[in-house]
C-alpha cells in the first residue's frame, strides 16, 4: 500500500517527538563541575552520528579530506636571537665582522631553529603512538570525528612520571597518545569559571598514581607523590579518573563559546531522521506527491550539507535517476570548511602538543589540500586566460606561454601590434 505525502512523514515525526527530552537547562551541578545538558541525550547524538548514513558519509568525507596530505613540522620563525630571544621572520640585515647576522635589539648572534631538536620526535610521531597501533594521524582523525559529531573532543597524552625520594616530580615522558570518549568527560571549573578550583577557591588536585581520588594536598596521602591540578574528570558510573591540563587537550569546533561545544547534530537532528525514513521507505505515489517529496528531501539534504560545509561532487545528480538513494552520494568539502577544520588542529591542538613535546622552536601544521571549489575556480580563470590569448593571437599579437610564474595559473606574454582590420 502506498501512502500519501503526509502519511509518509507521520512516522519520522512521531519518532522524533519521542526522542526529545524536555530538560534543556544549561547543566546539572555535580559539585566541581557541570554535567552538560542537550535537548537530546548525548547517547542519541552518538547513535545518529554513527548510524545515519547521510551523516556518516559527511563525517567520513571531512575526516579524509582534512588529513589527505598529512602534517609537517614548521619552524615558528626564521631566526631567533640566542641572547634576548627576539624572533625574526627574515634574516636580520645587520651582520657582524664575519658576516653572521646579528640581533637588532641586542647585537648578539641569531640562529635558525635547530632541526636536530625535532629529529627524534619526528621519528616517534611517525611510528605508532599508542598500544592500539594507531598513528598520530589516525588518532587525529578520531578527534575530528568527535568534533563533527559532538563538537567536543579530548586528546590524552598518557605520561610516565618520575619522582625523587621526597616525592617531588622530576621528569615526565609521554607514553601514549589516545583520544578520550567525549560523552564521559567533564571540565572542572567553579561557578566563577576558575579551572581546577572548588567553590571555596581551593585547588583541586590528584595523584598520578591514584587517579580516582581528588585531594587538596600538594602530596598524596597514600604514596607521598607530588599531586597535579585537576582540570578534567572522566566519569563512568561512580568511577572517576582525574586529569591535568598537561595531559588532556579539550577541543571544540562549531561553538567554542559553549563549555562543552554544541553538536551540529542537535539542530539537524529532525532533518536527519526525516531523511533516514525518506531514504528507507517507499516514496508516495503519484507524480505530484513524488515531486513534492523529492524536493523536500533534497532541501533537507542541502541543509545538512551546508551545516558541515560539504557539497555534492556532481551537481544536478539528485534530480537524475529518480532522485533516490542519494545517501551514498559522493560529496566534497568546501574551501571554507577545509580551512575551519584544519585551523582547530593548527591553532589549538598542535601548539599545545609541541609544548608537551618540549619543542620550543617548532610547531606542526596540517598540509594544505586544494579543495574542489578552489580547483574549479582555478580552471575557470585558466580558461578565461586561454580564451583571451586566442583572441589576442587572432588580432595579430604574438602570444607566448609565460613560464616564469608559479604553476598555479597559465600565463601568456604578448608582443607585437594588432593588425589593422583588412579592408574588403
Ligand atoms: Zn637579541
Ligand atoms: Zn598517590
Amino acid at each position: 500500500m502506498h501512502m500519501n505525502f503526509k502519511e509518509t512523514l507521520q512516522k519520522p515525526v512521531n519518532y522524533i517527538k519521542n526522542m526529545y527530552h524536555k530538560d534543556t537547562s544549561t547543566g546539572t551541578d555535580a559539585g566541581d563541575y557541570k554535567i552538560p545538558h542537550f535537548p537530546y541525550k548525548d547517547r542519541y547524538i552518538y547513535d545518529v552520528a554513527n548510524y545515519s548514513s547521510v551523516l556518516n558519509n559527511i563525517l567520513q568525507t571531512i575526516q579524509t579530506e582534512l588529513f589527505k596530505n598529512g602534517w609537517e613540522f614548521i619552524p615558528k620563525y626564521e631566526y631567533i636571537c640566542t641572547s634576548c630571544g627576539r624572533e625574526y621572520d627574515h634574516e636580520p640585515e645587520q651582520k657582524n665582522d664575519e658576516g653572521v647576522p646579528i640581533c637588532s635589539n641586542c647585537g648578539n648572534i641569531v640562529t635558525k631553529p635547530d632541526k636536530s631538536s625535532i629529529r627524534n620526535v619526528k621519528k616517534q610521531l611517525r611510528r605508532d603512538v599508542n598500544y592500539n597501533n594507531q598513528t598520530l594521524t589516525e588518532v587525529l582523525k578520531e578527534i575530528e570525528w568527535d568534533l563533527d559529531a559532538y563538537d567536543s573532543a579530548y586528546l590524552y597524552l598518557e605520561k610516565n612520571y618520575e619522582h625523587d625520594s621526597d616525592g617531588k616530580l622530576v621528569n615526565t615522558e609521554i607514553d601514549e597518545i589516545v583520544k578520550l570518549q567525549p560523552i564521559r568527560m567533564r571540565i572542572i571549573k567553579n561557578d566563577r569559571g576558575m579551572p581546577a578550583t572548588d567553590q571555596k577557591g581551593d585547588s583541586i588536585r590528584f595523584c598520578p598514581e591514584h587517579r580516582g581520588k581528588k585531594t587538596k594536598r600538594d602530596y598524596c596521602e597514600q604514596c607521598g607523590r607530588e599531586t597535579l591540578p585537576t582540570y578534567f574528570v572522566k566519569e563512568k558510573g561512580e568511577e572517576k579518573k582525574y586529569f591535568s591540563n598537561d595531559e588532556v587537550k579539550h577541543l571544540k569546533k562549531y561553538r567554542p563559546t559553549e563549555p562543552y561545544g554544541w553538536s551540529p547534530v542537535i539542530p539537524l537532528w529532525q532533518k536527519i531522521h526525516i531523511l533516514y525514513f525518506m531514504n528507507r521507505d517507499k516514496p508516495p505515489k503519484g507524480p505530484k506527491n513524488f515531486a513534492k517529496y523529492t524536493e523536500m528531501r533534497n532541501g533537507l539534504k542541502k541543509e545538512v550539507d551546508s551545516t558541515y560545509g560539504v557539497m555534492p561532487l556532481f551537481q544536478g545528480n539528485l534530480e537524475g535517476v529518480g532522485g533516490l538513494n542519494n545517501e551514498g552520494q559522493e560529496i566534497t568539502i568546501t574551501n571554507s570548511a577545509m580551512r575551519k577544520g584544519q585551523e582547530v588542529f593548527n591553532k589549538k591542538l598542535f601548539p599545545w602538543l609541541c609544548d608537551q613535546l618540549s619543542l620550543e622552536h617548532w610547531t606542526i601544521e596540517l598540509n594544505e589540500v586544494e579543495t574542489r571549489d578552489v580547483a574549479q575556480e582555478k580552471q575557470q580563470i585558466n580558461q578565461r586566460r586561454i580564451q583571451n590569448a586566442v583572441q589576442m593571437s587572432q588580432i595579430g599579437f604574438n602570444v607566448e606561454l609565460d613560464e616564469k610564474e608559479d604553476n598555479k595559473y597559465v600565463s601568456f606574454k604578448y608582443s607585437g601590434k594588432a593588425e589593422k582590420p583588412s579592408e574588403q
